[in-house]
């Protein structure tokens, strides 16, 4: 399915699927300029997507050869189809961090090191074996790295007379960026701000706090001049402002929360709080939900942790072979 977003500059959504995801689709800008096309993220490395993509450029009339591919970030969703799309000619282009971060997963340094770290917050080790092999984070992601023209943190590119801006916006990955059309005032989101679902922050390995990373990012992304956001997932009708304070707002109650169960009992893990949390677990429990769900729910309950650890409201002491928290 294909939507006009607006006519001057020429800008359509190739609806991506995403089944069994609660993402639902992604959302793949197309810009069409007279000195070629711009292409926003790609999808899941699956059939589905690839299907829905590849029908969408074709009818858009979208020439890889003289296209720009822009990846707003690291996760298998944005990433998945780029060299299935591309040609020798089509120009990709990528943050530098989340460019190079996503360097450290093809060689294995991350996967192993993010697991290691929630079995030590007290995570079933049995499940995340099991999640390994149907997380979507890893089993659609690209098969190996693409090349792509890093590019760096408020740097600037051109199509023909467009100029776009990379703005850094980490959080939601170590090297999140969004993409500004300077002139025209367009804001492409990416997975920064969504406005119906509230993008995942969990912690990364090597990044210290990402949660306040994220909360940094917003405060910027707030500061620019912005006449249309377009998220990467989702709708996106909606004052983007309004739901930048929604965002942090979700937040800052998220660790009041956090922070109140903490001080509930001493010395709990961040398996044990994680699961006193309210996430919208459908009809399931904490307990009976799928695994997948107990493993991002647990990641964003760390970057909470972490959070609240900087900022010296509550401590970390370690428990046999588990980390404990309590309140200060
Ligand atoms: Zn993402």
């Amino acid at each position: 399915m294909i939507e006009r977003i607006c006519e001057k500059p020429e800008i359509y959504n190739i609806h991506i699927p995403l089944p069994n995801n609660p993402l639902k689709n992604l959302n793949c800008y197309v810009m069409k300029t007279t000195a070629g096309s711009l292409v926003v993220d790609t999808g899941f490395a699956k059939q589905e997507c690839l299907d829905a993509l590849t029908a969408g450029l074709r009818e858009l009339n979208v020439d890889m050869d003289h296209a720009t591919l822009y990846i707003t970030h690291l996760h298998a969703d944005h990433t998945g189809l780029v060299d299935c799309i591309r040609t020798d000619q089509t120009r990709v282009i990528m943050g530098t961090e989340d460019y190079s971060y996503m360097g450290k997963i093809f060689n294995d340094e991350i996967w192993p090191e993010y697991n290691r770290r929630l079995i030590e917050e007290g995570f079933p080790k049995a499940d995340i074996l099991t999640q390994k092999k149907e997380n979507p984070v890893v089993i659609y992601a690209p098969k190996e790295i693409f090349a792509a023209e890093p590019i760096k943190a408020g740097e600037s590119f051109f199509i023909g007379d467009y100029e776009f801006e990379s703005v850094s916006t980490p959080g939601h990955t170590p090297g999140n960026t969004c993409l500004y059309l300077k002139k025209e005032k367009i804001m492409f989101t990416g997975d920064h701000v969504l406005f119906d679902i509230s993008p995942n922050i969990t912690c990364w390995p090597f990044v210290r706090n990402s949660l306040e990373d994220y909360l940094i990012s917003l405060d910027k992304i707030a500061g620019y001049d912005i006449h249309l956001a377009l998220p990467a997932h989702r709708k996106h009708e909606m004052d983007v402002y309004e739901r930048i304070a929604q965002l942090k707002n979700h937040h800052i109650k998220r660790l009041q929360n956090i922070f109140e169960i903490v001080k509930k009992k001493d010395y709990q893990n961040a398996y044990e709080i994680a699961g006193q949390l309210r996430w919208s677990l459908r009809e399931n429990t904490w307990q009976t939900c799928p695994i997948r769900q107990r493993w991002f729910a647990t990641g964003e309950t760390l970057s909470h942790l972490d959070y609240l650890v900087q900022m010296n409201r509550i401590i970390k002491v370690k428990d046999g072979d588990l980390f404990v928290y309590r309140a200060k």
